[in-house]
């Protein structure tokens, strides 16, 4: 355990950093660093998720952190082993989130252990969040779209209205932790008896004992249920954006509140356009006839087929710019433009008589209808006397 980083360094806070510093800190990187939101590179990604999460378990229980600050790793080394990395052992198990498959036990281990264990176990605890992502088309999120979503999270059991008990009947209080949730014991340890806490196992935990438990929830009080939600995709959201449905997640314990549905945003290519900030890009091929002498071409756009003049005598890799048709805004006013690049294509496979047709045009041509070829000659009779 030597060459472990510091945990404060770890959540990237300084060492007097408050419980929601933590907190907050914690939840970003968990979600910054989930292996199944960072695909591209996983391994690495989930060795700075369990470092995080265990920096966190730490951090987050009142008194492992004050045995941190005094003798740093070492103290809590002694019992850190159990706990510490248990809830997360399997990962390379869980596929993908594709379909709204519902993480809520990976995040329940995740983000409720550590903290569950440092509070009264009635106290009441914000749900969890669910994360998930959707594809989306390139013109959706150009517009923005509304997409109804299945997921399963935890809800209050409408059966015994959130207590577990049986309708009818109500929890008892534990009587061997007298409703704690926590036993409190002594442990020898490389720095001598250590005064340590645990959870109560007569009753798990929670200081009460349900006797009879409700048919509907197990006792749990919450149950996992399916729902439809309709999310609002903004008009603007770029690919990689992480869209947050507040209240849509899971229900907390205790009464606490609901978790936020977090939706990871993935744009599918599109065959015409390339996006770069709100501007789009497109190419369109124009014959080199055209280019020479002008056309009237249509253009794709994301409102559909447009209108562009393109001028007499248009060079290879000229850009239009159209006002006002690239992507909307994030939340704002207004619109990017489309950037249309000319590609001059030089016909091939020609025929005799086709060739013969181009010779006698070539020398009709003279010095004035090659501007570019004239300059190059000139500099290279300057610059070699020829
Ligand atoms: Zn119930
Ligand atoms: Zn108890």
């Amino acid at each position: 355990m030597a060459d472990k980083r510091d945990y404060y360094e770890v959540l990237g806070l300084r060492k007097g950093a408050s419980d929601d510093e933590i907190k907050k800190a914690y939840r970003n990187l968990a979600k910054k660093y989930h292996p199944d939101l960072n695909p591209d590179d996983p391994k690495s990604a989930e060795a700075k998720f369990k470092e995080v999460n265990e920096a966190n378990e730490v951090l987050s229980d009142p008194e492992k952190r004050k045995r941190y600050d005094a003798y740093g790793h070492a103290g809590i080394d002694p019992s850190y082993g159990a706990g510490g990395e248990g809830g997360f052992g399997g990962f390379g198990g869980f596929g993908g989130f594709d379909g709204g498959i519902d993480l809520g036990d990976i995040f329940d281990s995740l983000f409720g252990g550590g903290r569950a264990r440092s509070s009264s176990p009635n106290a009441p605890r914000q749900g969890q969040d669910i994360s998930m992502s959707m594809n989306i088309g390139f013109i959706d999120a150009c517009k923005g779209l509304q997409r109804d979503i299945d997921i399963s999270r935890h809800e209050i059991c409408d059966v015994c209205n959130g207590s577990g008990a049986k309708p009818g009947t109500a929890p008892k209080t534990c009587s061997e932790c007298n409703g704690s949730g926590k036993i409190r014991y002594q442990q020898r340890s490389m720095l001598g008896m250590i005064q340590n806490v645990k959870d109560c196992t007569t009753c798990g935990g929670r200081g009460k004992i349900i006797e009879q438990s409700c048919s509907g929830c197990a006792g749990h009080g919450r149950i996992q249920k399916k729902r439809k939600v309709t999310v609002n995709i903004p008009a603007g959201i770029d690919d990689g954006q992480i869209l947050s449905v507040r209240g849509e997640g899971h229900i907390g314990a205790n009464g606490g509140g609901k978790g936020d549905l977090n939706i990871r945003i993935n744009v599918k290519r599109d065959p015409f356009f390339e996006r770069n900030g709100f501007d789009i890009h497109c190419e369109i091929p124009l014959t080199y006839t055209q280019a020479a002498l002008g056309a009237e071409v249509e253009v794709p756009t994301i409102d559909g087929s447009v209108k562009l003049t393109v001028p007499e005598g248009t060079q290879q890799d000229t850009v239009f710019r159209l006002k006002g048709k690239g992507v909307q805004r994030l939340k704002r006013e207004g619109r990017g433009d489309e950037l249309v690049k000319v590609i001059i294509e030089i016909p091939r496979n020609l025929t005799k008589s086709q060739k013969e047709l181009l010779r006698l045009l070539d020398n009709e041509m003279t010095s004035k209808n090659f501007a570019k070829r004239e300059s190059f000659f000139d500099k290279l009779r300057r610059n070699f006397n020829q």
